[in-house]
């Protein structure tokens, strides 16, 4: 595994002219050979810098690539600063200047000096033939390799094709995005810290509202055996944090909700005052969700709460409509209309302001399963609207979702 580190020449990079897709692309396909790439660095068109750049990559990368400046122009000073620096002056590559003769000719010109001067290479560097341009690609191999690419982007590519099989064996990396819900990060972070440390597989956290990510990545000679890797990791961090988890990578609580309804032939309904539909949103964003989502309504008024649902006015009036009791007849209320076999409502203040003469960010939600009705109570003070909607819609799926994991 070695240190890799890639320098993309040119002052139009640093000017902002243009982006550094180079090292972009670079780092994407070193990344499937398993290689680990610990610097990106960008310096001018300027000789001196260019020195400092090239002697700080050799005392600290094995690996180094470099971008841009294999060109005939006098700003192209890549390879002269390297010849320098390397003491391996440049000589004329003879295959090369007979590729530059033949299309130089086939545009109807004469090869002029600049040309020629694209056919120059270090010495003792392997040659490596770019097929879309005029200069070559150089490969010096040592205690540290350098390879020097174009910095015209498909003839980088064109060349990067041709060698990185030819050069690194056949790596590959896997990743798996292990999703949490409801243990807070810091928690998340502390019952794994220990597997944070390994360099291969690695485990890194990554926080979302409400939520908490863990990304494996291992590197193996085949992808199978990344596979392996990644799973003994993850059922480790599964022993331990198992409870919390409720899928991977592009898996949502509201695929999994689905998923799980569909297993279990299993219908769904959803009443909402505060979330606004919201909750309805995210389950038909998921393909397949008529198969098991019957549809449900959006009762923000007292009124409608009455007339769709049949929560007395009563209620609402002695209890506040942000209540356990509002939620439990909205549920009630629901489950009467869609007979479906599972079912949430939600009922809460998510403010600015206080309307029900509740706290900002209180919040009931009505549970239907096979087990029965009942009604949690959350609180997400101090948060801003579109959070105490987006976290009470979240809480509600993770509810069923444990419901039925108990087999509710
Ligand atoms: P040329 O023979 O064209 O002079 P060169 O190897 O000297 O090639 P540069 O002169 O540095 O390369 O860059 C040529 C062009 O390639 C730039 O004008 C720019 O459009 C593009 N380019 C250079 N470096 C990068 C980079 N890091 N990312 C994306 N594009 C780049
Ligand atoms: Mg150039």
């Amino acid at each position: 595994m070695k240190r890799t580190e890639i320098i993309a020449v040119g002052s139009e990079l640093l000017l902002g002219e243009i982006t550094n897709t180079n090292a972009r692309y670079l780092s994407e396909q070193l990344s499937k050979y398993g290689l680990s790439v610990l610097y990106h660095v960008v310096v001018g068109d300027n000789g001196e810098r260019l020195k400092a750049t090239f002697e700080q990559a050799q005392a600290r990368s094995e690996l180094v690539i470099v971008t841009g400046g294999l060109g005939p122009t006098a700003d192209d000073i890549t390879k002269t600063t390297l010849a320098d620096m390397l003491g391996r002056p440049l000589i004329r590559d003879e295959a090369s200047l007979e590729t530059i003769r033949r299309f130089v000719a086939s545009r109807g010109r004469t090869m002029n000096d600049g040309d020629a001067r694209q056919a120059d290479v270090l010495t003792g560097a392997e040659v490596l033939d770019n097929p879309v341009g005029l200069a070559p690609g150089m490969w010096i191999e040592g205690e540290t390799t350098w390879l020097l690419l174009p910095g015209v982007p498909w003839e980088m590519k064109a060349i990067v094709e041709a060698t990185f099989p030819n050069k690194f064996t056949g790596a590959t990396i896997l990743s798996e995005s292990l999703r949490f819900y409801e243990i807070g990060e810091s928690a998340l972070d502390a019952a794994v810290a220990d597997l944070m440390t390994g360099s291969n597989p690695t485990v890194a956290p990554y926080a979302e509202s409400g939520e908490a990510r863990l990304r494996i990545s291992a590197w193996a000679e085949t992808e199978s055996e990344a596979r392996q890797m990644i799973d003994r990791v993850k059922q480790d961090i599964l022993d331990r944090v198992g409870q919390y988890y409720f899928g991977s990578n592009e898996d949502t609580l509201a695929t999994r909700l689905i998923q799980a309804l569909q297993a279990r032939k299993a219908t769904l309904s959803l009443a909402e005052s505060l979330t606004g539909g919201q909750a309805q949103a995210m389950v038909t964003a998921v393909p397949g969700a008529s198969s098991v989502f019957m549809g449900g309504v959006v009762t923000y008024s007292d009124e409608l709460k009455n007339r769709f649902l049949g929560v007395s006015l009563d209620t609402i009036e002695s209890h506040s409509v942000v209540s356990k009791e509002v939620a439990f007849e909205m549920i009630l209320g629901l489950i009467r209309q869609t007979g479906t076999d599972y079912g949430l409502a939600f009922t809460g203040e998510a403010g600015p302001t206080s309307s029900s003469g509740q706290p900002v960010g209180k919040v009931f939600i009505g549970i239907r399963s096979p087990a029965g009705i009942d009604v949690i109570e959350r609180n997400y003070p101090h948060q801003e609207r579109h959070v105490i909607q987006a976290r009470a819609t979240k809480d509600g799926m993770w509810a069923l979702l444990q419901r039925m994991k108990k087999g509710e």
